[in-house]
């Protein structure tokens, strides 16, 4: 059977091949493929700790310049999630790092009591 139909096909803002899936600028709307949009996108999460159907991506541009308010209160929502992030992870670190120097600690301390120095 041959039916001529309309089809809506994506093509991407920068190499301008034709992708099945496109990732897009929530400022912008502008489209890339998957191989450009690392180039131009950045994705922004929802959540500190997980993502979901609230995540976004927006272009340098865009985020430089949000076109609206209401897209720079998105922005500034998701800067927040971003902060809050480098903030845990920067915590887990320091965390992390005094463990290692206190499980150091016990280890070289033990073994001395052990060699018979207690
Ligand atoms: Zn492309
Ligand atoms: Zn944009």
């Amino acid at each position: 059977m041959r039916k001529v139909i309309e089809k809506e096909v994506a093509f991407c803002d920068d190499c301008g091949n034709e992708a099945d899936y496109v990732h897009t600028c929530i400022g912008c709307g502008k489209e890339y493929c998957y191989d450009c949009h690392d180039a131009h996108l950045t994705e922004f999460r929802c959540g500190v700790s997980f993502g979901g159907s609230g995540d976004g991506e927006f272009c340098k541009e865009c985020i430089e310049n949000p076109p609206t308010p209401k897209l720079r209160k998105l922005l500034k929502a998701y800067l927040k999630i971003r902060a809050l992030k480098t903030e845990r992870d920067a915590v887990y670190n320091d965390f992390q790092a005094r463990c290692k120097k206190a499980e150091a600690e016990v280890d070289k301390t033990y073994k001395e009591v052990m060699a018979g120095g207690r």
